[in-house]
């Protein structure tokens, strides 16, 4: 054993910081596959009630390896959390807050560097959306900002490129070919990253009218009148009622479609549009009529998502990969799939909160396991250095999950997690809020600009997370814990108090002070 790790120490020479002998014969290739705003509620493996979506090539990751259930986000919104997961640290240190004006320093730490460093070969393929170049990659093609859904322009390391097809596809094709002509004498870091489902949730062709005109089942929460909650839940704007465009209802068609393409999208839609236009519904008939349309094309991004996930492990089993290959299907957050009347995300409720997580890696994950620990996008840094055997800098702020893959949890695995969002008031009119998260409970302060109000949520009392338990006296004890570890963890994670200006984004707003402290009681 002593020769094969000093053999192993010469030919990889690159990892002898690891100080570690592994059982597989080299660190493993992690496969990041990653989707922008994939919610649980459609991924079959997490088994909504509902039954939106079959989805066999994630669920076969789940059940080959392991399926998360509370993977949290700390900041519910796509760049910050793109800039957690490359840092493994929180937006208020890692400089990247919101969509508005934030911009990532990529200058910093970051993981795919220390890969690099450690002898890795990185890539990242698909959406970056981190305003500044990719930096600790030695390829990179990424799409420019949001992206469009078809025939998308790219950035290929400066050089502005243009592809033909649908852009999940697009994106497939890019990293299998990175994948075929890598170099294969070091192991491989491949941030695969699809811009579907994002808004405006354009389906491939082949995809139109995949569900046959289903009528969906409905959320408990598709009508919340949000009743005894703070302004800030009420006063949204990123309702089914009131905020879907001509483009979420595709009265308009996506961008750049060739007329081929815009053909059979019209052949799909036109016909169901003017069915619309004739029936002239309002109320919750049109909230209705709007929830189907969104899930009929929602899902189907996420059906092109999971075909092409597909293609990603045939191609592990068939090049004999799939071994030592770490493969990660997430998401950037959770989204509201019609609950509490939404689409979107940013919120610190369950929907948007909890991100999808399913990670397979035969050689050390045994098959079928499920985790319920607290674990989060902060973690996912540090994981990756972890499993390669790299040192986990002093300063990353979350815990690797290796010992939650072996299926050992320490016994000082977290109970509660931070959370704070930031962007404010566009695009969509969530308040700043921040709080603490545990198994149960979710203690929240709306801070900015014209409330300051404190909310409790019990989600074994009420899953659905419609009632506010703050002023309840039976629940005076557990507000008072949770307003210490509150205090405890804003400590622990180096939170700025307040907030500097532009987190917030670019829109200006006034009220500028931080009101009331954790733990100043709301009279
Ligand atoms: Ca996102």
């Amino acid at each position: 054993m002593l020769n094969r790790c000093l053999a192993l120490g010469l030919l990889l020479s690159a990892f002898t910081l690891a100080g570690e002998c592994r059982a597989q014969q080299r660190p493993p290739n992690i496969l990041f596959l990653f989707s922008d705003d994939l919610t649980c509620q459609a991924i079959s493996a997490y088994g909504d009630k509902r039954q939106l979506l079959n989805t066999p090539n994630m669920d076969r990751i789940g059940r080959e390896g392991m399926r998360f259930d509370r993977c949290l986000v700390t900041n519910s919104i796509c760049g910050p959390s793109r800039a957690t997961i490359l840092t493994g640290k929180y937006s208020h240190l890692n400089g990247f807050y919101n969509n508005s004006n934030s911009r990532f320093d990529s200058s910093q730490q970051t993981f795919p560097k220390l890969l690099q460093r450690a002898g890795y070969s990185t890539a990242v393929i698909g959406k970056w959306h981190l305003m500044s170049d990719p930096t600790g990659f030695d390829y990179w093609q990424i799409l420019p900002g949001q992206g469009i859904y078809y025939n998308p322009p790219m950035n290929d390391q400066g050089k502005p490129v243009k592809h033909s097809g649908y852009t999940t596809d697009v994106i497939t094709d890019l990293s299998l070919e990175w994948l075929k002509n890598r170099d294969k004498s070091k192991p491989f870091l491949l941030m695969s990253q699809h811009k579907a489902p994002h808004r405006e949730w354009a389906p491939a062709v082949r995809h139109l009218g995949w569900d046959k005109d289903r009528q969906y089942p409905e959320p408990e929460t598709l009508f919340d009148d949000y009743q005894g909650r703070s302004k800030a839940v009420s006063d949204h704007d990123m309702g089914l009622d009131r905020t879907f465009t001509d483009l979420d209802a595709k009265f308009r068609p996506s961008p750049n479609m060739t007329p081929e393409q815009l053909k059979a999208w019209n052949a799909y839609y036109e016909p169901r549009n003017d069915a619309f236009q004739k029936a002239k519904l309002t109320g919750k008939d049109l909230v209705r009529w709007r929830y189907n349309r969104y899930m009929h094309d929602y899902l189907a991004c996420v059906k092109g998502v999971d075909e092409n996930i597909g293609r990603m492990l045939d191609f592990l089993d068939s090049e004999g990969l799939a071994e030592n290959t770490i493969v990660i299907c997430s998401s950037d957050q959770g989204f509201f799939l019609g609950e509490h009347g939404w689409f979107d995300k940013r919120w610190i409720f369950e929907e948007s909160l909890r991100t999808p997580l399913l990670v397979r890696w035969p050689s050390v994950i045994k098959p079928g396991g499920v985790s319920s620990n607290i674990v989060s996008l902060v973690d996912f840094a540090e994981t990756f250095l972890d499993v390669a055997g790299v040192p986990i800098p002093a300063d990353m702020q979350g815990h690797s999950l290796l010992p939650l893959f072996k299926g050992q949890t320490p016994t000082d695995w977290r109970k509660s997690l931070y959370y704070h969002y930031y962007e404010f008031p566009v695009p969509h009119r969530v308040r700043p809020h921040y709080g603490v998260i545990t198994d149960r409970y979710k203690l929240i302060h709306y801070y900015k600009p014209d409330v300051d109000d404190w909310e409790l949520l019990d989600r074994q009392a009420d899953p659905l997370e419609v009632k506010n338990f703050y002023s309840d006296p039976a629940y005076a004890e557990t507000v008072k814990e949770l307003h210490a570890e509150l205090d405890r963890l804003r400590k622990e994670v180096k939170e700025t108090d307040p907030p500097p200006r532009a987190a917030f984004g670019n829109q200006a707003f006034e009220g500028e002070q931080l009101p009331a402290k954790p733990g100043a009681k709301k009279e």
